[in-house]
């Protein structure tokens, strides 16, 4: 079973062991994330009980939106959705799936993992780097096809990575990645600067009040310069994360996905540039092949992982 938590939207799907189903999903779910972990939790077990009546459920892995320490409670923190930090997952699932072993991993190693799998077997890198940007900006690393995680399981925070000084980010630093790159930091630095500007995204505030990111996307798209110059700020500083990354990991790809990363040449372009400008040796970026659905998938693997790997509970 797999389960992909978000800030906005959860997911859920049950699937065969393999060899009979490679990721081919059995059944699919998916809701608007509750206000608290609690609510998001007993929807989650609800639902999913319906789900598996007819099946026993063998290993479950979860995409958790947010962070997921190994070394200490509290496990599980979202910047956006309270009060994971007092919640059980494993032990919950455990109860309600007699005695199932969970995986839990943050979104950005999920989706690695779903990346990693869902390439073909003849094009499978070894090493990758996989950065998330979405409203919040994240990341893994996977060595050999297996997460390193790090002493704290904090390891590949690329949101945090300091940029540029000045940007208040939501975890409370100043200057890091996600304080300018997220959808959310996005369609601020745009709706803060749009006053003197000469763009089509004056129509949108007048007739909704706000931006996203997708408005600047699409604006953008349509040659609205205003809207390129914002989105390729963003694109610029992931691609300077991304040259880092690559000084300090070498790897064989980086893969960049998550919402934002569904933009299109306006936040590549610059992204590209940037990556290539601070690098000495060119890394293979790659856009996510699955989208906003690689969270789910790699929650399968990890399920896969937990139901091969763990001991029931
Ligand atoms: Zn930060």
């Amino acid at each position: 079973m797999a389960v992909d938590i978000g800030g906005t939207k959860t997911a859920l799907a049950i699937a065969a062991p393999p060899p009979e189903a490679n990721g081919a999903y059995l059944a699919r779910r998916r809701f608007p994330t509750p206000a608290t972990g609690r609510e998001t939790l007993d929807t989650l077990l609800a639902i999913t009980r319906e789900l598996a009546a007819d099946h026993a459920v063998a290993g479950i892995g979860v995409s958790f939106g947010g962070q997921v320490r190994t070394d200490r409670p509290p496990h599980l923190k979202s910047l956006v959705v309270p009060g994971w930090e007092i919640l059980d997952l494993r032990a919950e699932f455990a109860r309600a799936f007699g005695g199932a072993p969970t995986l839990i991993a943050n979104d950005g190693e999920a989706a690695a993992h779903g990346e990693y799998v869902s390439m073909p077997a003849g094009a499978r890198r070894d090493t990758l780097a996989y950065i998330t940007v979405s409203t919040g900006v994240g990341g893994a690393f996977l060595l050999n096809g297996r997460p390193h995680r790090g002493r704290h399981g904090l390891a590949a925070e690329v949101g945090h990575i300091p940029v540029r000084p000045g940007g208040r980010c939501p975890c409370g630093g100043t200057g890091h990645l996600e304080a300018y790159a997220s959808g959310p930091a996005i369609a601020q630095a745009a709706e803060a600067r749009l006053t003197n500007a000469r763009s089509s995204l004056h129509d949108v505030i007048r007739e909704r009040g706000s931006l996203t990111a997708k408005d600047i996307d699409q604006a953008a798209r349509h040659g609205d310069a205003f809207a390129t110059m914002i989105l390729g700020e963003a694109g610029t500083l992931v691609g300077r994360a991304a040259a880092l990354i690559g000084l300090l990991l070498d790897p064989d790809a980086i893969i960049i996905g998550g919402g934002v990363a569904q933009a299109g040449d306006a936040f590549w372009h610059p992204l590209h540039t940037a990556a290539r400008l601070d690098a000495l040796h060119p890394t293979e970026i790659l856009p996510a092949r699955l989208g906003p659905d690689s969270a789910l998938r790699g929650a399968l693997e990890l399920a896969r992982m937990a139901a091969t790997e763990l001991p029931p509970k």
